[in-house]
């Protein structure tokens, strides 16, 4: 069996950048993870196969070996004795991963979710799956921050067994299989010499320790279906769609594994009066044609409450007024967006027959014919004052 040229392992080309072979990689890595594949021998195969010829081809100076030579020229020998400095086993690979999914290997686990583990001193953890919940806010919590608890249904540690699943004491023991590494190494005899592999250990899926008894409440899986409430700090400035994470809030894992995290999504409510403009709020103001023209104080709602606003003699309607400060705080900032109030002068849709009379009279008088102004600004030249 002769390797692979290692640019058709990977799809990609002499010239490919270093970033795309990178990302070329990590779609092979995560189709034949062997979570995702168990005992798929040829998964297995092909994930070596593909970390090894990344391995290659993300260092310039085996690349330029391997360009020149060959899989002699980085030691991947064709034939002969023992298994050439090309091949990697599982540990080698698994440790090559921090560079390829970033330090944390969130995208990693996040794109295995509960199935997955973590590694604990060599050891595979289970970790729970993130549980997702959605949290309702007026703009008032928003603009406050809010305390939420919330009481959610989620997998909770088992208070019987204290999350190890098993009966008791006595009944938990070290694995017989790996001998409590959570491990196996397999030696197999290939064309190419002994090739030496690890792998998660089958008979107690990495966590070292075996079961003889099972405890009851959970059949032996440590963890049941529970009810917890959990008290959400939702800082102030927070919009629709925005996603808060705590850690460790999520399912409980088990066998004692690490918790999932509470994934919070936010909705934010529609006021009943103002509506959200980024960090500003807007109202509407409606005055009428009389209090427009002679001007007086007007009441306004806003996120704290009433406002006085002095609205001057002669106001044209599409008028915009600011409060300053009365809108959103940014999210970790001290700044606050203003209210924006504006005014709609409101012209009457019914008249007795006496206020037509009135309204006859003033119709023929010049200051009621309208005449703006050069000054006047535009909807669109007060939109940009405003909002920019
Ligand atoms: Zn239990
Ligand atoms: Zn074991």
């Amino acid at each position: 069996m002769s390797k692979r040229d290692y640019y058709d392992v990977l799809g990609v080309s002499k010239s490919t950048s270093t970033e795309e072979i990178k990302k070329a990689y990590r779609k092979l890595a995560i189709k034949y993870h062997p979570d995702k594949n168990p005992d798929d021998k040829a998964a297995e195969e092909k994930f070596k196969e593909a970390a090894e010829a990344y391995e290659v081809l993300s260092n310039p100076d085996k690349k330029q070996r391997y360009d020149h030579y060959g899989h002699a020229g980085v030691g991947g020998a064709s034939g002969g004795g023992g298994y050439g400095g090309g091949g990697m086993n599982m540990e080698d690979i698994f440790s090559q991963f921090g560079d390829i999914f970033g330090g944390g290997g969130s995208p990693f686990e996040s794109f295995f979710g509960g199935g997955g583990g973590q590694s604990r001193g060599g050891r595979r953890v289970a970790k729970g799956s993130n549980l997702r919940i959605k949290v309702k806010l007026t703009l008032e919590e928003i603009a406050n921050g809010a305390e939420k608890k919330i009481k959610v249904n989620k997998q909770v540690t088992c208070k019987t067994c204290d999350g190890s699943g098993a009966k008791d004491r006595s009944s938990v023991s070290t694995c017989k299989t790996c001998g409590g590494s959570g491990s196996v190494r397999r030696v197999t005899n290939t064309i190419l010499g002994q090739m030496q592999t690890t792998s998660t250990c089958p008979t107690c899926n990495g966590s070292g320790s075996q079961i003889t008894s099972k405890c009851t409440s959970c059949h032996g899986e440590g963890t049941v279906r529970g009810e917890e409430t959990i008290t959400i700090n939702i800082p102030a400035g927070v919009s629709d769609g925005m996603q808060l994470s705590m850690s460790g809030k999520g399912n409980a894992a088990p066998n004692g594994g690490i918790p999932g995290d509470l994934i919070i999504l936010i909705e934010e409510l529609p006021h009943e009066t103002l509506k959200r403009e980024g960090n500003n709020v807007v109202y509407d103001l409606h005055v009428s044609i009389v209090d427009a023209a002679l001007g007086y104080s007007a009441e306004v709602p806003t996120i704290d409450g009433k406002a006085k606003i002095k609205i001057e003699p002669g106001t044209q309607s599409g008028k915009l007024l600011r409060l300053k400060g009365k809108g959103i705080p940014e999210i970790n900032s001290y700044h606050r967006g203003d209210e924006i109030i504006h005014v709609n002068i409101w012209t009457p849709k019914a008249l007795s027959s006496e206020e037509r009379a009135l309204l006859e009279k003033l119709r023929e008088s010049p200051n009621f014919k309208p005449q703006p102004g050069k000054n006047d600004k535009s909807f669109f030249e007060k939109m940009k004052e405003y909002f920019e």
